[in-house]
């Protein structure tokens, strides 16, 4: 689906993650908003009609969702309050809501070790999740 040289940062170890190419601008990506701390751009693999991914611009120990500490609370609801408004916003496909995602280690099913939150819409979602 994507290139694993690419793809570097599939590891906790991994100086950079793949993410951390698109925030360089090494590999384009279609990025819906930003600002110092975070990056929202489209889903190369969307999920839905709508699918955007929000990411800390700085990584900081932010490897996956379980690593979290009191030190990333900012940042955490700084990417919550920007799901909310990329939920809201039609233009990008959205209709009323959105699927809210983090995906946390191998049993999560993550592949990026770059934190992420998904935001996938356009249609209804079904429950459970696989
Ligand atoms: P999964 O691949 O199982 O969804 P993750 O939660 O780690 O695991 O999600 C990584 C996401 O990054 C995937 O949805 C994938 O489609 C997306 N992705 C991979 N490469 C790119 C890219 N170059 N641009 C945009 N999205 C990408």
């Amino acid at each position: 689906r994507w290139d694993p040289i690419l793809g570097a940062g599939l590891r906790d170890t991994d100086p950079a993650t793949l993410f951390d190419k698109i925030i360089s601008g090494a590999i384009p990506a279609a990025i819906v908003k930003q600002d110092d701390k975070m990056m929202a751009f489209k889903d190369i693999n969307p999920a839905g009609p709508a699918h955007v991914l929000i990411i800390p611009k700085d990584r900081n120990g932010l490897t996956r969702l379980g690593k979290a500490s009191v030190e990333h609370k900012e940042i955490l609801g700084h990417l919550m309050v920007t799901a909310a408004e990329i939920s809201n916003d039609k233009s990008l496909g959205f209709g009323d809501g959105a699927r809210v995602v983090v995906n946390d280690g191998p049993d999560g099913g993550q592949e990026v070790m770059h934190l992420h939150v998904h935001v996938i819409g356009g249609r209804a979602m079904q429950w459970p999740p696989g």
